[in-house]
Formats: structure tokens, sequence, C-alpha cells
């Protein structure tokens, strides 16, 4: 089951990055269990270096958004940056840790990604 959330979110994320490949984007993160997203590999190579960068991975957790506005660096990836809100929030309880954790899985991801 999809999280209700999430399809809005990434609508918005996508003509928030703008990048004309709404359709690729849209299927790249599926919601496999409770807290589990797997990507879709081959699709983020096809769109990489156009599809996701590190520091547009926090728009595609709809919970981290409202504090990812906050932070000071606009090209936050959420991890060791000083003035972070995300992390913040997550030290504060306000975002669950397996989500952020989830999400610096991912980030992992992307960056091994950029490597071929
Ligand atoms: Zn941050």
């Amino acid at each position: 089951m999809m999280y209700p959330g999430l399809n809005l979110r990434v609508g918005e994320v996508s003509s928030y990055s703008s990048k004309g490949k709404h359709t690729t984007v849209t299927s790249l993160l599926q919601k496999t269990g409770s807290d589990t997203f797997v990507i879709d590999t081959p699709g983020i190579r096809e769109i990489d270096p156009y599809g996701i960068r590190e520091e547009d991975l926090g728009h595609y957790f709809a919970e981290f958004v409202p504090f990812l506005e906050h932070c000071r660096f606009n090209t936050c990836t959420h991890r060791h940056e000083p003035g972070c809100y995300v992390r913040r929030a997550v030290d504060d309880n306000k975002i669950l840790k397996e989500r952020y954790q989830s999400y610096l899985n991912l980030l992992r991801t992307i960056e091994e990604d950029m490597n071929f």
C-alpha cells in the first residue's frame, strides 16, 4: 500500500525540481513495507544525473519537508551539515528515527550510483 501523502508530495517535488522527468521519478520510490522504500535502480541510472540529487532526496520524505525548509543551506543533505533542522527534528522525535535511517540508506544508494 502506498503512503497516502507520497504521491501528492512527489507531484510537488516534480514541479519543484522541474526536470521534465515526472513519470520516471514518480515510479522511482516504492513503498514495500511499513517504513521501507525500494529504489528502482535501472530507473535511477536512466535519469542520472538529472534525476534525484542528494540535496533533493529529503523532499521525497513528506514529513521532512516542514523542517528541511529551515535548514541553513538549501543544499543540505541532512547528515552532518550545521544548522540542519531535519536532524534536530529527529532528535526531538518529530521525525521517526527509522524513517531518517531509510533516508540515509537511500542517500547512500544515490551516492554509490553516482560512481557509475
Ligand atoms: Zn538539513
